[in-house]
């Protein structure tokens, strides 16, 4: 067995890491506080070719994999943007290109992948809904057929980058969820132009105000009889739940990849304190109170890793890898709440002001255990699909 990365995501790790050298800490806390998105590293990004990573080859990509991805945005999570990178960087490069590369149409991938892979258009993924989120299957947008069109109507929530994206991935229902046989049947996911579908006056969105990750924001979203053609449809209509699958286990890698990141920052910054801050004149560090979390952070990160890589290898290599993204989600989100939790208590009083980046490493670090799935779903999957006991719901 070789645990060794393979050249190609030691080569991405590298690439990433050289544009983050030129933008500390203190840069990521700026864009945070003034809520803006990091233009200068998206710039760096998608001149380097990185917006591109998982685009195949053909359509002026680099073809690489999932597995590279996640490297990626660790590499960016790692260098200070914590998780405010899942949103950066996932949102076009994981949810839009590695879905439109694995189940667009010829003419789709054609049209888009391209202007993907160099940053030209960017994509936004509206699941979640008011009254659906850890229940998705319950979603109520609906689209009608009406003539070669679908006419969709509803609402959706916490959609994150509408601001910016040319496309947005939007999941509906083609059959009501209550006459769905089985329940993932006739869901339907359409690439619906933002810009478009807002000048007509089809789309509305409102910034929902959130306690961190404010480099994008996240919105409600009004559908109002917005028009669409058959041709928009990604995947077959009424299986969108096979695009979903391709979409919500790469999210939990790479949303995973962002917490992992988020907590090798915190570790760093926790360690480096506990290094400088006398008290009782000697290191605090040396208090084993204040040693032994750090330590143990450290084991979970590198326990998190491994099975991170894990389901990113599987997903690339079209094996099974729904256990192991779900598990790799819950370790790498248990590990960046207690990295960011350990460094807070080292900072002891100055973790408490925003002079110190804890404060924005704890608020980054509490999304992953909320989304793109909340913990507990992830343990009801492991609980109920891997270990086979009864459903509770
Ligand atoms: C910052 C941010 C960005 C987001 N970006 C996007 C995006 O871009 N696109 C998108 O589609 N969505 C996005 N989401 C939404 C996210 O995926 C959902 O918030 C998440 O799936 C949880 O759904 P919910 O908020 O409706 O919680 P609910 O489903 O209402 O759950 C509430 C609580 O009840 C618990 N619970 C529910 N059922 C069970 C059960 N059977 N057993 C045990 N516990 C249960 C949950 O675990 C949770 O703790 C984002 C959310 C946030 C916070």
């Amino acid at each position: 067995m070789d645990f060794s990365l393979p050249e190609s995501a030691q080569a991405v790790q590298r690439g990433i890491a050289d544009i983050c050298s030129r933008y500390d800490m203190a840069y990521w806390e700026r864009c945070e506080a003034e809520k803006r998105w990091p233009e200068e590293v998206w710039a760096e990004l998608a001149k380097g070719g990185w917006l591109g990573l998982a685009v195949p080859e053909e359509y002026g990509g680099a073809g690489q994999g999932l597995l590279e991805l996640a490297v990626a945005t660790e590499t960016l999570s790692a260098s200070g943007s914590a998780g405010g990178s899942a949103f950066t960087y996932v949102l076009t490069p994981g949810f839009g290109a590695m879905t439109l590369s694995r189940h667009g149409s010829a003419e789709q991938k054609a049209e888009l992948l391209p202007k993907l892979a160099t940053g030209e258009i960017e994509t936004c993924f509206a699941l979640t809904e008011p009254d659906a989120g850890s229940n998705s299957l319950a979603i109520s947008t609906f689209a009608r057929r009406d003539g070669s069109d679908y006419v969709v109507n509803g609402q959706k929530i916490w959609i994150t980058g509408v601001q910016r994206a040319t496309w947005m991935l939007l999941v509906t229902r083609t059959i009501p969820a209550a006459e769905a046989r089985p329940r993932t049947a006739g869901m339907t996911v359409f690439l619906v132009n933002v810009p478009e579908a807002v000048a007509a006056g089809r789309l509305s969105y409102r910034p929902i105000p959130k306690m961190g990750a404010n480099t994008t924001p996240s919105n409600m979203v009004f559908i109002d009889d917005l028009r669409v053609p058959a041709s928009a449809i990604l995947g077959e209509l009424d299986a969108g739940a096979a695009v979903l699958w391709d979409v919500l286990n790469p999210e939990r890698i790479l949303l995973g990849a962002s917490a992992l990141g988020g907590a090798e920052v915190a570790l760093r910054t926790g360690v480096g304190y506990a290094k400088e801050r006398e008290v009782f004149g000697r290191p605090i560090g040396s208090n084993q109170a204040i040693a032994f979390p750090l330590a143990q952070v450290k084991a979970r990160i590198e326990l998190a890793r491994l099975m991170l890589y894990k389901a990113a290898w599987s997903f690339d290599n079209n094996l099974p890898c729904a256990a192991e993204a779900n598990i790799a989600k819950l370790a790498a989100s248990q590990a960046a709440w207690e990295a960011a939790d350990a460094a807070f208590q080292t900072h002891g009083g100055m973790a408490y002001s925003l002079e110190y980046p804890v404060a924005r490493l704890l608020a980054d670090a509490r999304i992953g255990r909320i989304a793109p799935v909340t913990e507990e779903l992830l343990l009801n999957y492991i609980a109920t699909q891997v270990l086979g006991l009864p459903r509770s719901f």
